[in-house]
């Protein structure tokens, strides 16, 4: 038998934790999980929690799909691993790049393989200044994005995200980056300013940074049409349309970070489609491989691709790549992956029943501890706060954590940033299952609501 105390010393003796205290984590230890079924996965006493998550907003198949396991297996025993440098390639890869161009947005024209979401945006930064080099445009290289915007913890990828945590004590962000306000209504904006009124506002804004920068020192804009790892802020009416035409009269790149956004999880096939704008470049990830397998694409558009493809011609060659950007067997799931989306209607599925998700939300936003409830698709969040307003808990992020634990003893892995709970199912969950998932959030939150007073 497992000695279960024993392994989770072991474990803090030889893993540092992302995103966690270790000083905390050696006197508590880790929570150690060990299997999973369906929405569910077990910890090591077998206990079994409904994944409010999916992981890391990835698994949006669940945690035992068939046949992606099917699929990973045939292509580890054809073709374990190859590459798409130096002219070569192989089926998985190019089939997989054609359903992506099939389904993104905006005609997209090439496909470039990466295997993390952070590789994606740090590709993307490089493809932005590399493009405007090709086009005679060199001095065109910084980058606009929104405070708590996330994109990543790369050196360049983390300084596109805009909260402190990825920065503080790793000397970041790097100075080609200048943020600008986080598109949150309810916290960002004026007494009796409407949601189309703040849009304006944040257009301006953007206007106003451009020409104080320079609009020819400005290669691109990066956004998640939803903000995720921020805290699942979604986008105040108008913000898009308002944005869009800026960024156009700039000839400033708008790179769309569909990591989570991507395939399904806001209802249309991507978070781009669902807030009606058209972005130049795509990063995707996560559920592309619904989490079995890492992989990540950028998909960019045709203008983009010939400059780009022509400039190669020039110097020689595309001096960019990873060893396994583009993994056969990363392929294989993603191929059966949008497979699966596609002949289940998962983005559908996801419009049918995120109406019950967001029902839920809007019923726990009249909870003393919540100040807002939000939501779009299957992504959604409760934002505490300590009297229902948009005040802050004098002593932040403790009580999204205790309610986080309230609410993991009572068998839901929600996530706990600051102090919103953030909420992102795998998106084959059913109705019946979503009300299981809220059933013991009220409890939790009354518990905490007791320990906090
Ligand atoms: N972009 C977004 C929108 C994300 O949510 C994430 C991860 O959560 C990333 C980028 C970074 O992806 P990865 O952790 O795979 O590097």
């Amino acid at each position: 038998m497992t000695d279960l105390s024993n392994s989770r010393t072991r474990d803090t003796d030889s893993l540092l934790h992302p995103y966690a205290n270790a000083m905390a984590l050696k006197e508590n230890g880790v929570q150690m999980i060990s299997r999973g079924e369906g929405i569910r996965v077990f910890d090591d006493t077998g206990k079994p929690y409904i994944e409010a998550m999916a992981g890391l907003w990835c698994c949006g198949l669940g945690f035992n799909n068939a046949e992606l396991i099917e699929a990973a297996n045939e292509q580890m025993a054809k073709l374990p691993y190859y590459h798409i440098f130096s002219g070569r390639s192989h089926e998985t890869a190019l089939e997989l790049a054609e359903k992506i161009k099939a389904l993104a947005p905006g005609n997209m024209a090439r496909v470039l393989y990466q295997s993390s979401g952070s590789e994606a945006n740090d590709t993307q930064i490089k493809l932005a200044w590399y493009y405007n080099n090709a086009r005679g445009k060199p001095q065109k290289k910084k980058l606009l994005s929104r405070m708590k915007g996330y994109h990543g913890v790369t050196i360049a990828s983390a300084s596109l995200t805009g909260l402190p945590y990825n920065h503080r004590d790793f000397d970041l962000p790097l100075d080609i980056v200048t943020h600008l306000r986080t598109p949150h209504h309810w916290r960002e904006a004026e007494a009796g300013e409407s949601e189309l009124e703040f849009s304006a506002r944040l257009a301006r804004e953007l206007e106003e940074t451009i020409l104080a920068e320079d609009p020819e020192t400005i290669a691109a804009f990066i956004a998640e049409p939803v903000i995720g790892a921020g805290g699942v802020i979604v986008p105040p009416e108008g913000y898009f349309e308002a944005v869009m035409p800026v960024l156009e009269k700039y000839d400033i790149l708008m790179i769309a970070d569909e990591v989570i956004t991507g395939f399904g999880r806001t209802g249309e096939w991507f978070g781009s489609q669902s807030f009606g704008y058209v972005p130049n470049s795509i990063s995707m990830a996560k559920q592309l491989t619904a989490g079995f397998a890492p992989l990540s694409a950028v998909a960019i558009r045709e203008d983009m691709a010939s400059a780009i493809e022509e400039n190669t011609g020039k110097i020689g060659s595309f001096g960019h790549g990873f060893t396994y950007g583009g993994h056969p067997v990363s392929c294989a799931v993603g191929i059966r992956t949008l497979e699966i989306y596609e002949r289940d209607d998962i983005p559908g599925h996801v419009k049918r029943v995120s109406k019950r998700f967001a029902a839920h939300l809007d019923r726990l936003a009249d909870h003393p501890l919540v100040g807002q409830a939000r939501h779009a698709g299957l992504m959604g969040a409760l934002e505490l706060s300590p009297d229902g307003s948009t005040r802050m808990f004098d002593r932040p992020m403790l009580t999204g954590a205790k309610v986080a634990a309230e609410l993991t003893a009572r068998g839901v892995i929600c996530r706990a940033i600051g102090d919103s709970l953030a909420f992102c199912p795998p998106m084959i969950i059913t109705e019946a299952e979503v009300d299981e998932l809220f059933d013991p959030v009220e409890d939790a939150l009354n518990a905490a609501h007791d320990w906090a007073r």
